[in-house]
């Protein structure tokens, strides 16, 4: 049974479930590249580790979510990497959002350890991942996600097995495949909107009930309205997503028209500045092609 746990990668994403991991009661290491972001933890009672190698000794099962591929390499195979720390029988689970070929890398460089490995991103941002509530793939052996999946639950609301191991990455690009090009529906859908002078409280509310409703229109559809653009899952990740995305497709030749589409909007928000804000900015660059703001009504406009 897994009782002592080591969390890395302490930002928008892990500082929730490292929180929801303590409060579940397991013994709980942490590394963060910043070690700021880890004195709460300390307060709580987590260990901190001084690196990844030092936060992988002594532990049943390692976990971590970085940023991209690049920081998944350090933090694996790195000087001080997780590598360096980690023993036969141990178990690490990489929940990043990275190409399926670096999730095939590290199963490799693990294996040559006696170390099992599972690929494990996420869907949720970073509501969901703070009340546990994340929608959670996994891959790789069948008997080490059973082992597992107790803590995975604790994690997310759904968990679910894609055998082998590269394919829970890859149903992660899927997936954000399809949010990104949400984001670009929802985007050109209220700027033509506004444009056409609709209300646009009345818009969202048919966008919230329509059979073309979701939870991420939803979401994003009434923050733009409020121009929150706090983030959540920030911009320039969905344009690391994208350029994942484009070179997984490139690999398998399969199209994807739209997405290079959104790419470039996804560029034109980072050239206007928006790269640390939510990935919703992308309608800042439709918005300044059209000229216009997409915003709710005050009262007194609406009267
Ligand atoms: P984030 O807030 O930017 O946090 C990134 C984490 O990676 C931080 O702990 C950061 O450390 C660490 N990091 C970056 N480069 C590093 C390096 N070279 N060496 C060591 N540590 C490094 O990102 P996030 O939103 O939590 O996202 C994390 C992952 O989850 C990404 O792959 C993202 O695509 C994926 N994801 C995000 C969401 C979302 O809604 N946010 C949803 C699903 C999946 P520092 O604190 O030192 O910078």
């Amino acid at each position: 049974m897994i009782k002592k746990i080591a969390y890395l990668g302490l930002g928008t994403m892990g500082s929730g479930m490292a929180s929801n991991l303590l409060k579940a009661g397991y013994q709980l290491t942490v590394w963060n590249r910043s070690a700021e972001k880890c004195k709460p933890f300390a307060r709580k009672g987590a260990r901190v580790a001084d690196s990844p190698a030092d936060a992988a000794r002594d532990v049943d099962l390692v976990i971590y979510i970085l940023s991209n591929d690049e920081a998944v390499e350090d933090v694996v195979l790195g000087a001080n990497g997780i590598l360096r720390g980690i023993q036969e029988g141990q178990i690490a689970i990489d929940m990043s959002t990275v190409l399926p070929e670096t999730s095939l890398r590290e199963l490799e460089a693990y294996a040559k350890r006696g170390v099992d490995f599972l690929d494990a991103p996420v869907f949720g941002s970073k509501q969901e991942s703070a009340e546990a509530k994340l929608w959670i793939m996994a891959a790789g052996n069948k008997a080490i996600f059973e082992k597992v999946k107790p803590v995975l639950t604790k994690l997310g609301q759904t968990v679910h097995y894609f055998g082998k191991n590269g394919n829970a990455t890859a149903m992660k690009l899927v997936g954000n495949l399809i949010v990104a090009l949400e984001l670009e529906a929802l985007s050109e859908g209220l700027v033509l909107a506004r444009k056409a002078g609709l209300d646009l409280s009345t818009v969202m509310e048919v966008v919230k009930v329509a059979d073309f409703r979701s939870p991420l229109l939803a979401s994003n559809g009434q923050n733009i309205l409020k121009r929150d653009f706090s983030t959540g899952f920030a911009l320039k990740l969905m344009l690391k997503d994208a350029g994942l995305i484009e070179k997984f497709a490139g690999n398998l030749r399969s199209p994807i028209p739209g997405l290079r589409v959104v790419e470039k909007n996804l560029k034109s928000a980072v050239a206007l500045g928006f790269e640390k804000e939510n990935a919703s900015a992308v309608i800042k660059a439709l918005e300044k092609e059209a000229g216009i703001e997409v915003k709710a009504l005050s009262a007194a406009e609406a009267a």
